[in-house]
């Protein structure tokens, strides 16, 4: 291996022969087709506190072309920055995104331990590595019984290199071989013969567990400062509630790590999740926001539960595929069952706070787990279907007795469509004796009906306009080699519109830019300079500020540069001599032409 791959491949963590072994195997061999699929993804939470982990800037740098085929390839395959996950290697601290109260808190020395599931396909390896190495990190090694990897059939790559190299059952022996060696052996993986999708995928990983709990994990996670004993507890003390911790944003451009604000699960009559406000009299307890309130929905793969209790209340439902509704068949499947004690055993349960014989569905903000957060998903589903469309339809028709009509009079054209056999599920239904669609929503979920009902929601964020970054630096920016200034092409407020290099003058408010501390760089208070977080080749242009870094954040200073944190390059004349004065990212190399200056 040469050595400058080396550099750039793992900076900063230990590499060993095996670890190349693995890695490489995952960088040529696990491809991704590109998203055939428009379903949208579980989008991350807004209102963040802005609590992050404050990378170098220079992470993703790009050094020569090696650097941004890794980083551009990364993006194609996998949709988010694979240079800088790479970079970062297998362990890194983060900070501790929990109330200060979290840290006080004590829990039993004696707590249920834990089998931690992780299925993927074609995931990053160092982005699977490091969620892995996370887990063995920061759980205490008594509580953690196993980590179990399933690989959903991941596939070769379509675009292989022409070198020559090891067979790929070879260099899937590796990855075996790295998790004896490398890793403790608790690490387990287990193969799929065929893909499964992620919900099949978790139900073969929780058959495989031995651990008194599961705990689920998506592929590209990082668990945080004493994750799994808040998780572990409410478990121990009712078997029948399920605990997801909060999660947090591993940023896709930047991999930084942000703290999520506290809101809760729900969702809409398309039965898309969405994120709510968590209701004041949720948070009324001892503990304040630091203290678990409970949840309608989840969001996804991130949750502990009874292994026993899986089981019992029907695991998942096996005729959905690859992707999309299981989180809210689980979430209404755990609520239902909650809701078959009678109204009497349900006041007493309250009295007594006491949950005699259902499920609960819980957040605990004490448990930190970040997640990258996506734009799309980068994989498609084998025949090219809906999936989500599928199993929503399963869902519906599963769980939400004469209320399917509000999906379907959404969705008209999937009213003929077939979703396969759900015989078992309606059986299954009947057998945990679960409550009616509209038990869940007039008690669990009641925000939904004041929707319906006409009322308005409070909208959720309300406050997230307010924080306004304190502007650092406004003027003209000019570039030295040109002595020009940066401008808008076309209309200033026109968005999506490139920017052009144009005579600088003094007093035109169309030429003032503002930088701030959230690294944004704003056009006449107007747009955002923004790059393309695909391909690096594609020039910048002004868009809507969206406030999360990455694609909209610039570090300005050392040598005049003015360096794209997520792109790794630096903005740049292409054309100094042509009449256009034509803008463009490049690989930075402190030449003129790579010069600003913000004058006012
Ligand atoms: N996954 C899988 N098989 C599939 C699709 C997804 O094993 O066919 C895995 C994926 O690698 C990830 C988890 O399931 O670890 C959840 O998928 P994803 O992160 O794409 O979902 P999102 O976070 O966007 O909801
Ligand atoms: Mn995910």
């Amino acid at each position: 291996m040469p050595s400058v791959t080396l550099r750039y491949f793992c900076y900063g963590c230990l590499v060993t022969s095996a670890t190349w072994s693995v890695l490489l195997y995952l960088y040529f061999f696990l491809g991704a087709e590109p998203s055939r699929n428009p379903a949208p993804h579980r989008g991350q939470p807004v209102g963040s506190d802005h609590k992050r982990a404050e990378l170098s800037p220079e992470m993703g740098m790009i050094f020569n072309e090696a650097d941004q085929e890794v980083r551009d390839a990364g993006y194609q395959r996998h949709a988010f920055n694979v240079l800088i996950s790479n970079r970062l290697g297998f362990h890194r601290p983060l900070p501790d995104t929990r109330d200060p109260r979290c840290r006080q808190k004590a829990y039993p020395a004696a707590l249920p331990a834990a089998s931690v599931v992780i299925c993927f396909f074609n995931e990053a390896p160092s982005a699977l590595l490091r969620t892995v190495h996370s887990v063995l990190d920061r759980s205490p090694a008594h509580l953690l019984h196993e980590v179990i990897l399933v690989d959903d059939h991941s596939e070769l790559g379509t675009r292989r290199p022409a070198t020559a190299r090891p067979r790929p059952e070879e260099l899937k022996d590796e990855l075996d071989r790295y998790l004896r060696t490398e890793l403790q052996d608790k690490v387990r993986l287990v193969r799929n013969r065929q893909r499964e999708g992620l919900i099949r995928g978790r139900m073969i990983g929780a058959a495989h567990a031995t651990g008194e709990v599961l705990v689920f994990l998506d592929s590209h996670c990082e668990v945080n400062e004493a994750w799994l004993q808040p998780l572990l507890a409410p478990v121990q003390a009712d078997r029948r509630t399920v605990v997801c911790p909060v999660i947090d944003i591993i940023s896709a451009d930047t991999l930084a790590y942000f703290a999520s604000p506290i809101v809760r699960g729900g969702f809409n009559w398309g039965l898309h999740f969405k994120w709510d406000p968590v209701p004041p009299a949720e948070l009324s307890g001892p503990d304040g926001a630091a203290g678990p309130f409970r949840s309608p929905t989840m969001a996804g793969g991130l949750f502990a539960m009874d292994r026993k209790y899986f089981f019992e209340l029907g695991q998942y439902d096996g005729g959905m595929d690859i992707w999309g509704g299981e989180n809210l068949e689980i979430s209404f499947r755990v609520s239902a069952e909650f809701h078959r004690v009678s109204l009497k055993a349900a006041l007493t349960a309250l009295c007594f706070q006491i949950w005699m014989c259902g499920g609960q569905l819980l957040i605990v903000p004490c448990s930190r787990v970040g997640h990258i957060f996506r734009k799309r998903r980068p994989y498609g589903s084998p025949g090219g279907q809906d999936t989500m469309a599928h199993n929503s339809l399963r869902l519906a028709h599963v769980w939400m007795d004469d209320f399917k009509e509000r999906y379907l009079a959404l969705r008209p054209e999937l009213r003929n469509r077939g979703y396969g056999d759900i015989s078992e599920r309606v059986a299954l239904r009947k057998r945990l004796q679960c409550r009616s669609f509209r038990w869940y929503l007039d008690t669990v979920y009641p925000e939904m009906q004041a929707v319906a009902n006409g009322n308005k929601q409070p909208p959720p964020f309300a406050n997230k306009g307010l924080r306004r970054p304190k502007v650092l630096q406004r003027g003209r920016l000019r570039n030295l080699a040109t002595g020009r200034c940066l401008v808008a092409q076309g209309r200033v407020s026109q968005k999506g519109g490139a920017v052009v290099l144009r005579p600088c003058n003094h007093g035109d408010p169309e030429q003032d830019w503002s930088y701030d501390e959230d690294g944004q760089l704003v056009l006449a208070g107007l747009l955002c300079l923004d790059v393309s977080e695909v391909r690096t080749s594609d020039p910048p242009r002004l868009m809507k500020c969206h406030g999360s870094g990455g694609s909209q954040q610039w570090s300005l200073g050392k040598a005049n540069r003015l360096y794209q944190v997520s792109v790794g390059q630096c903005l740049a004349v292409s054309h100094p001599a042509g009449p256009k004065g034509y803008v463009a990212m490049a690989i930075c190399d402190g030449a003129e032409m790579q010069q600003w200056q913000l004058e006012g």
